[in-house]
């Protein structure tokens, strides 16, 4: 980022009076107007939006103060700003990295001014014609364990937001020196505590909105909203597949040769299952409706219970015996 030098923008000196800097404006907004100059659009174009800016700066008392005094300090301000806009946040106990991105909402003019004077300070001024702007979109990731994700229900999230500033409510200057909450760019990060709904069967990367709880209007326009990116957690017990869940389930050899009931861990509690007699070993079976919450639907996927036969260990003498004839028969010594 660069520091714009307004003043040399409009060819005015640094203690012009208003009516300098307004007539300054004028007569090289008519000289680079983009409908007088067909010959040479682009560069007229760059000239006029480089001019708009300065005096969007320049022409307005509060925002010309704030200028004057964010001169020799500009680096400073924006590097602390800067920082304040990366910070670690805490969800359900996790840490995480959130970086609110680029400083203050895209106005088409440069990065500086962006940062410092496209900030939500205007929404404490009378809104003009065309000025207001929808605060920025904000979008983080939210971890959520199988079991948040198939109860649904509200979790308590907090993050940090961007707001006007408190202290100079968005003026950016304090008592005639730089604001030091928000070194001058009129916006600070707010916690804020949000009751988050979590869509019953929602899957990872699917997001939840949160309407008008993102960066603040601007100017009195609607405030943006926030989106958190649903990640999942590992299960220990359960590996997801759409709505499908799978479980390996470690069963006797007996009740694979035999048939058998074994009993199987849900998410909605342990359910009895039935084995055939004759199954083979990892072979899979159904539990109908025992998988997740479809979102947006009354029923569940299924679950697979993956049977893994266990070989019995440490045989005694009699059990040895008994295998050899087992294995005899089998192979019609017997
Ligand atoms: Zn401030």
């Amino acid at each position: 980022m660069n520091f714009k030098d307004y003043y040399a923008v409009l060819g005015v000196a640094k203690n012009a009076p208003e009516k300098d800097v307004k007539s300054a404006y004028r007569k090289l907004a008519r000289k680079w107007h983009p409908d007088a100059n067909l010959k040479n659009p682009k560069e007229a174009e760059e000239k006029f939006k480089e001019i708009s800016e300065a005096y969007e700066v320049l022409g307005d008392p509060e925002k010309r103060r704030k200028y004057d005094v964010l001169g020799p300090n500009w680096q400073q301000a924006a590097q602390q700003a800067e920082q304040q806009r990366r910070y670690r946040t805490n969800v359900n106990g996790q840490e995480f990295e959130f970086d609110l991105g680029d400083a203050g909402a895209p106005s088409g003019f440069s990065d500086f001014f962006d940062m410092f004077f496209s900030g939500v300070g205007r929404r404490q001024t009378a809104p003009g014609p065309g000025r207001s702007r929808r605060g920025q979109d904000l979008e983080t990731t939210i971890e959520l364990n199988l079991r948040d994700v198939y109860g649904g229900g509200t979790k308590a999230v907090s993050l940090q937001i961007e707001d006007v500033c408190p202290r100079c409510h968005g003026t950016g200057t304090d008592a005639g020196r730089l604001c030091p909450q928000c070194h001058g760019t009129g916006r600070v990060l707010l916690n804020k505590r949000f009751e988050v709904s979590i869509p019953k069967g929602i899957g990872e990367g699917q997001r939840i909105r949160l309407a008008g709880q993102g960066g603040a209007g601007i100017n009195g326009g609607p405030n943006g909203d926030l989106h958190l990116i649903v990640r999942l957690q590992e299960d220990p017990t359960y590996k997801r597949k759409g709505n499908d869940l799978y479980v390996d389930l470690p069963v006797s050899i007996y009740d694979l040769i035999l048939g058998g009931e074994v009993s199987v861990p849900t998410m909605s509690g342990e359910v009895a299952m039935k084995i055939p007699a004759g199954t083979q070993n990892n072979r899979l079976l159904r539990l109908a409706g025992r998988g997740m919450p479809q979102v947006k639907s009354r029923s569940n996927g299924d679950q697979y219970v993956r049977l893994i036969g266990q070989l019995p260990q440490n045989l005694s003498d009699k059990e040895k015996k008994l295998f050899k004839e087992l294995a005899a028969l089998r192979n019609g010594k017997a």
